[in-house]
């Protein structure tokens, strides 16, 4: 589980390694969401400066609309490439663009501009970087960056000029400042609780995905026989219930064919060859099953000690007959010597076969009918398959 450490983001906010590429795209995709608001309210900002201009005085603003022009230029532009996915990655310059644009729209207008007002539009400066950065959520080092370069060139305006008074100018400046730097202040906390949070729930989706694949490890060996990686008797039993359920559902159910087989002798197998001879052995006859089962829906299972069963879904009783004859010729085939045996010089097996239907609806009534018919093949001189037909008779193939 996550310790508290895991999830404690730095001072500088810089995420841990991929995080912070995946935090990058997810910051340009909120931008992309909030772009259009942004560039509406740049729109209207920049009406009501050239209502404010053009109330000072009309020739005030016949000289800035030039300006005012270019940064709605740029505010439909951000717009724009916050549209399309491939070109995001140039909204954060395309957005800082906006900021200082509109920022130098008003150093334009007070050193051009001679009217005792003009000089409050030196404030625009910083707060359009502000509220440029807030709005179109420039990465919070960004606006650090922009803000400096532009009360840099805001404080050069105002000493080398020469036209504003140096208390004025100070105040100005110290103006400036202050709002930069609570702008800042609150943008760096904004961002600090959106990578936290981000962080957070990467940490947490992380730690689910690890407890998922925990689990289905966990229930794999819970349903999975060690030694043959045949399902073992539970997980038998679900697939089964599973299967018989769905078809019954479908109304399908009377084409589940289920192999019962058992190995010949195996108790004298284990007296002559050991019981680790014994293990390989069981090895080796589960691979033969699991080789002819093909459907995702069929499966092999260990019933017990040396007792296997096969089911095979979407099967007739006479495909089925035809797989338990394939499977045991099979097994007789891998030739695995067997001296103790009264039936032949190899392992051999027998098989007892039947398909759902009127006389085998449930699994449990299935596995007594392919039970009852492998009890006949032992009966009969093993070796062999027999199987259990829908009117409940049991016969030898
Ligand atoms: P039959 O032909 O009637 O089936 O005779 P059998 O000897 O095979 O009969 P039985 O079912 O009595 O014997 C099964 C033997 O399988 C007994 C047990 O020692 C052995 N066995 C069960 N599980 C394992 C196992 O995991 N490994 C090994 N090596 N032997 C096992
Ligand atoms: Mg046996
Ligand atoms: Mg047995």
């Amino acid at each position: 589980m996550p310790s508290g450490s895991d999830i404690r983001l730095p001072w500088h906010l810089r995420l841990p390694g991929p995080l912070e590429r995946d935090f990058t795209d997810f910051f340009r995709d909120s931008v992309a969401r909030v772009a259009p608001w942004a560039a509406l309210n740049v729109v209207v900002l920049l009406s009501l400066a050239l209502a404010l201009e053009f109330s000072m005085s009309p020739e005030v603003a016949a000289s800035t609309w030039r300006p005012r022009l270019l940064c709605l230029m740029l505010a439909v532009a951000t717009a724009l490439v916050a549209r399309h996915g491939e070109w995001r990655r140039w909204l954060h310059g395309l957005s800082m663009a906006l900021a200082l644009a509109v920022a130098l729209t008003g150093d334009w207008m007070a050193l051009t501009v001679d009217h005792p007002l003009a000089f409050s539009l030196f404030l625009q400066t910083p707060l359009a970087i502000l509220l440029m950065s807030v709005l179109l959520r420039v990465p919070f080092y960004w606006a650090v960056a922009g803000s400096v370069v532009m009360i840099g060139a805001l404080a050069a305006s105002l000493y080398q000029g020469g036209r504003t008074g140096e208390d004025l100018a100070m105040v100005l400046l110290l103006l400036s400042l202050s709002s930069a730097s609570m702008s800042l202040f609150g943008q760096y906390i904004y961002e600090r609780l959106l990578r936290q949070h981000f962080l957070s729930e990467n940490v947490l989706f992380q730690h689910r995905d690890e407890l998922h694949s925990a689990n289905r490890v966990l229930e794999s060996q819970a349903t999975v026989d060690g030694l043959t990686g045949c399902l073992n008797r539970r997980g038998m039993e679900s697939r089964l219930d599973e299967l018989l359920h769905g078809f019954s559902r479908g109304g399908g159910k009377e084409r589940v064919s289920v192999l019962l087989f058992d190995i010949d002798f195996f108790k004298q197998y284990n007296d002559t060859y050991g019981h680790l001879a014994g293990d390989e052995c069981l090895k080796a006859v589960a691979s033969i099953p699991r080789s002819l089962t093909q459907g995702d829906k069929d499966f092999v299972a260990r019933y017990g000690g040396e007792e296997f069963m096969v089911v095979l879904a979407n099967t007739s009783l006479k495909d089925a007959l035809v797989v338990a004859e394939r499977m045991r010729t099979r097994i007789e085939q891998l030739g695995l010597p067997h001296s103790g045996s009264r039936v032949s010089q190899v392992v051999t097996i027998s098989v007892g076969v039947t398909c759902a239907g009127e006389h085998a609806a449930d699994a449990n009534t299935l596995i007594k009918c392919a039970d009852e018919a492998l009890y006949q093949a032992k009966g009969a001189g093993r070796n062999q398959v027999a199987y259990m037909n829908d009117q409940g008779r049991v016969l030898a193939l």
